[in-house]
């Protein structure tokens, strides 16, 4: 840790505040990973800041009373004080380095923002492996090559952990005789790679992929060139492109059960899909909402047997088939319109709810790769049975590649193959 952070307790925040100078506070808890993440840059960031903002930690804690007082609920959470008040937007959770310098920064003028900036070295770090996404087959894939003693970096745009961590149950991994919750499957991954020497760049942004030439740009200062590269970027929610989605997306409209479903107590949910992720989210939802409406385009659900049975047998959940949303608006009174069509006659009509969830899919994160890479005609990454792609040095593994079964025990055998691939052909 350098001399411009400095730890506090309490009494002396209300010190410091009573000063009123420029403030970056993090509320920071042990064994705590976005913690970790957030660690790094908050020291980079303070050898550029340091001389006109205080950059200042306060363990969470052992600071209950103050976090109570200042509304502090997770960590990290980093806030920005000037003049003895809180400034800028208060930051939690996978925070990028962007988000923490636009707070540091609108404490000051631009003039001295911008010849700060000038401060910025950039720095090249070499490695064996770089991975590209950290959820279950980054994080096999980092875990095997840091095992066979190959420097590994693995880069991911959030927190890794990928879609596990927003899944609320997983029963069909092996290992765990009782279903295991997401977030704590992918606790347990992370801490096994940590210990095996991945070197984990977190809540990055990544740009400047030149696969060809092994090398990235994280956070627009440090280059990472690798002999090998692993591509686990995996796949996201798929939009429906439709209007009013994008207006009211956490606002309203949500893909994640496991993250909202708890401000749905006693209301009533509109879930669009009839897919195995829409019916079996669809269960979990009905723990906290009072009713729930599905609106799926087919006239039968096309999720699994057992996870049918049970939505059928669910008395919060009813069906409307053959119908699809075509745009959503909200009411003064906060609740959700949704209009949808009748396939068959496509007449239009208008049902009231309370929150919406969408579960349309999968779509592969391949955005980031240029042309040289080659893909399927809906984006996902063609490879052969070792996990090459067709740029030499390059493989692929996981959600993100072309293959029929998307899973997470589907995911973590790719990154075995894909880690081991990579090591035989290291001297190549
Ligand atoms: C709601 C839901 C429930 C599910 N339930 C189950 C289940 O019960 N059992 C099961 O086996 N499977 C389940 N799955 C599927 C399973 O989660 C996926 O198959 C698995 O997570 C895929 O792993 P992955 O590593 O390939 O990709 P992901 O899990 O998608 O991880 C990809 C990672 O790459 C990162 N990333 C993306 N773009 C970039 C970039 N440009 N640069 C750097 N990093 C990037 C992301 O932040 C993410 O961390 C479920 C999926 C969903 C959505």
């Amino acid at each position: 840790m350098n001399e411009r952070i400095r730890y506090i307790n309490a009494a002396e925040f209300e010190e410091e505040i009573k000063k009123g100078e420029p403030i970056a506070l993090d509320f920071y808890s042990t064994e705590c990973p976005p913690c970790e993440a957030l660690a790094a840059k908050f020291e980079s960031l303070s050898e550029i800041y340091g001389d006109d903002v205080k950059f200042l930690k306060i363990f969470r804690q052992e600071n209950r009373p103050l976090a109570e007082k200042l509304g502090v609920t997770s960590s990290p959470t980093l806030i920005f004080f000037n003049n003895g008040k809180e400034v800028a937007e208060r930051l939690s959770g996978g925070i990028k380095r962007t988000e923490v310098v636009a707070g540091i920064e609108s404490m000051m003028t631009a003039e001295r923002a911008s010849e700060l900036r000038k401060k910025i070295v950039p720095v090249t770090e070499e490695c064996d492996v770089l991975i590209i996404g950290g959820g279950p087959a980054g994080i096999t894939a980092g875990i095997y090559s840091a095992q066979a003693k190959l420097k590994t970096i693995l880069v991911d745009i959030a927190l890794p952990g990928g879609q596990v961590t927003t899944t609320h149950m997983v029963s069909n991994y092996p290992g765990f005789i009782k279903p295991v919750e997401g977030f704590m499957l992918t606790h347990f991954m992370n801490e096994q790679a940590k210990e095996a020497g991945v070197i984990f760049r977190s809540a990055v942004d990544v740009s400047d992929v030149d696969l060809v030439n092994k090398k990235l740009i994280v956070d627009g200062f440090e280059t990472i060139t690798a002999k090998k590269i692993i591509i686990a970027t995996g796949s996201s929610y798929r939009e429906l492109g439709i209007p009013g989605e994008r207006e009211y997306k956490g606002r309203g409209i949500s893909y994640c059960a496991t993250c909202d479903a708890k401000y749905y107590g006693d209301k009533h949910v509109v879930v669009i899909g009839g897919g195995n992720s829409a019916v079996e989210e669809s269960l979990f939802i009905t723990k906290f909402a009072g009713r729930l409406t599905i609106v799926h385009q087919f006239d039968k659900l096309q999720a699994n047997k057992e996870a049918q049975e049970k939505a059928f047998s669910n008395k919060k959940i009813d069906f409307i088939f053959e119908h699809e949303p075509r745009s959503f608006k909200k009411q003064p009174d906060g609740s959700m319109i949704i209009e949808i069509e009748n396939l068959k006659n496509s007449s239009l009509r208008e049902i009231k709810a309370d929150g919406v969830f969408i579960f349309a899919g999968m779509k592969p994160n391949t955005g980031l790769f240029n042309e040289s890479l080659k893909i399927d005609d809906q984006g996902y990454i063609i490879t052969d049975a070792y996990m090459r792609t067709n740029i030499p040095g390059v493989y692929a593994a996981g959600d993100v590649i072309q293959k029929p079964y998307r899973q997470i025990t589907t995911s973590v055998s790719d990154g075995t193959i894909a880690a081991i691939t990579a090591e035989r052909e290291l001297d190549n």
